[in-house]
């Protein structure tokens, strides 16, 4: 275990627990996400060391392209799941027709490909080797290895992070390097789940969205603008992510009971989608679109 002694954000070394909670999908062990008594950033402290994260992912685990969707739950996921491609796309073309992009974290390559047929030049990042296979394989992507943005060249219209940026490891230099990767009026597009909406504060320690240890980063919109203000870049529009509450809804349900809980998670998913949409608590999940700072 690595402990942080300084803030990610503020610098500051004095922070208060936030909560305790545990990692519900491997270890089962415990952890704590402290907040920053200077900024109020929330992150997971002590955190696994680079060496000791890999032990806390579930290897391999994904739904196949190829399978024919059997029950109701699938059927709902892969449909959501285009739905949900379409939505990112739509929100790319608001700003530019075609381009260069990156996708930092492409897992399989659904997003990607989408924009390669609407004529974008793509490339993606991807350490897993099983998505990367499939995302090489199924859809002939550009797609690397390495997490280490220093070896990229090239300008970027677009650089997004789809729920990714919660997951490296060094935050300031990802944001400090997407700076850098970004052409003068490009556009970094960041969706993480948002430690204060109504479903987070419902379920709080068994919100699914903590996925501790591997969430090193717990944002806010306060603390994620901060952070990319502190880099040069400023908050240039934010989007719910609807269907997130009701996913993380029910994964949470069966973190606190050991059922999904359909009906219920329904409910909650709702009523966190209506305090998105008429309160400044903000969605379950939120992307962020950010821009230099002219
Ligand atoms: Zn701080």
């Amino acid at each position: 275990m690595e402990v942080v002694k300084y803030c990610h954000i503020c610098g500051s070394s004095s922070f208060e627990t936030h909560i305790v909670s545990k990692d519900f999908s491997v270890s089962k062990e415990d952890f704590t996400i402290v907040k920053c008594k200077g900024c109020n950033f929330h992150f997971t402290n002590p955190r696994p060391s680079v060496k000791e994260l890999a032990k806390y992912y579930i290897s391999d685990h994904y739904i196949s392209h190829n399978n024919t969707s059997k029950n109701l739950f699938e059927k709902t996921y892969q449909l959501v799941r285009k739905i949900t491609i379409r939505t990112k796309y739509n929100l790319v073309s608001d700003f530019f027709k075609s381009g260069r992009i990156l996708d930092i974290g492409c897992g399989t390559g659904d997003f990607l490909h989408k924009c390669n047929k609407k004529n974008w030049k793509t490339k993606g990042i991807e350490p897993s080797a099983v998505a990367r296979k499939q995302a090489v394989e199924n859809h002939n992507l550009d797609v690397e290895e390495s997490t280490d943005l220093r070896k990229l060249n090239g300008e970027f219209d677009i650089i997004t992070m789809w729920h990714v940026l919660e997951h490296v490891t060094e935050l300031n230099n990802t944001v400090s390097e997407i700076r850098k990767l970004l052409s003068a009026d490009g556009k970094a597009i960041i969706a993480v789940p948002n430690l204060e909406s109504f479903d987070s504060y419902y379920y709080k320690k068994f919100w699914a969205a903590y996925d501790l240890p591997i969430h090193l980063y717990h944002f806010s919109k306060t603390s994620i603008t901060k952070l990319f203000e502190k880099h040069g870049f400023s908050l240039k529009k934010t989007k719910g992510m609807k269907f997130d509450s009701f996913y993380v809804s029910m994964l949470s349900e069966e973190h606190k009971t050991g059922n999904k809980n359909f009906l219920k998670s329904i409910i909650i998913g709702s009523i966190s989608n209506f305090f998105g949409i008429f309160t400044k608590r903000g969605f379950s999940s939120t992307i962020y679109v950010f821009e230099k700072t002219k």
